[in-house]
C-alpha cells in the first residue's frame, strides 16, 4: 500500500465529478451506499463456518473491500470529513477503552471488563 488516504480521497472525488453524480451524493444516501457495500462484503461469508475464509471468492473479496473504502472516502468527501484526523482521535478514544494490558486476548465489550466505572 502506497498511496495516501487524501490522494485516494481525490481520486473519488474526480470519479464523482466526472459523472456528475454529487447532485444524488446526500449524506443520507452515501451512508446508505456504505452500509449495502459492507453488506456485500458480509454476504460472501455468509454460511460459511470456522476459518473458511473463501478463498475462491477472493477477487470478490478485494472488489468488495474496494467499494467500502470509495465509498466511506465519498462520504467523508460528501461531509468534509478528514478521516485521518477522525481516525487518530477515535484510535485515542478506543486505547483508552480498551488498554492493551488490560484487554489483551479478550472479546468483552469495555463496559463489561471488570472494575469498569461507568462515567456517567
Ligand atoms: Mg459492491
Amino acid at each position: 500500500m502506497s498511496a495516501s488516504l487524501s490522494e485516494l480521497s481525490g481520486l473519488m472525488a474526480e470519479f464523482v465529478a466526472e459523472r456528475d453524480w454529487a447532485q444524488y451524493h446526500s449524506p443520507k444516501n452515501v451512508a446508505a451506499a456504505l452500509s449495502i457495500e459492507a453488506a456485500e462484503l458480509q454476504e460472501i461469508f455468509l454460511w460459511r463456518e470456522g476459518a473458511d475464509h473463501a478463498p475462491e471468492r477472493r477477487a470478490d473479496v478485494e472488489a468488495e473491500a474496494a467499494d467500502v473504502l470509495m465509498c466511506l472516502l465519498n462520504f467523508c468527501n460528501v461531509l468534509d470529513i478528514d478521516l485521518e484526523e477522525a481516525f487518530r482521535r477515535k484510535l485515542v478514544v478506543a486505547a483508552a477503552k480498551y488498554p492493551a494490558d488490560r484487554v489483551r486476548g479478550r472479546r468483552e465489550k469495555y463496559n463489561e471488563y471488570p472494575g469498569y466505572e461507568d462515567p456517567t
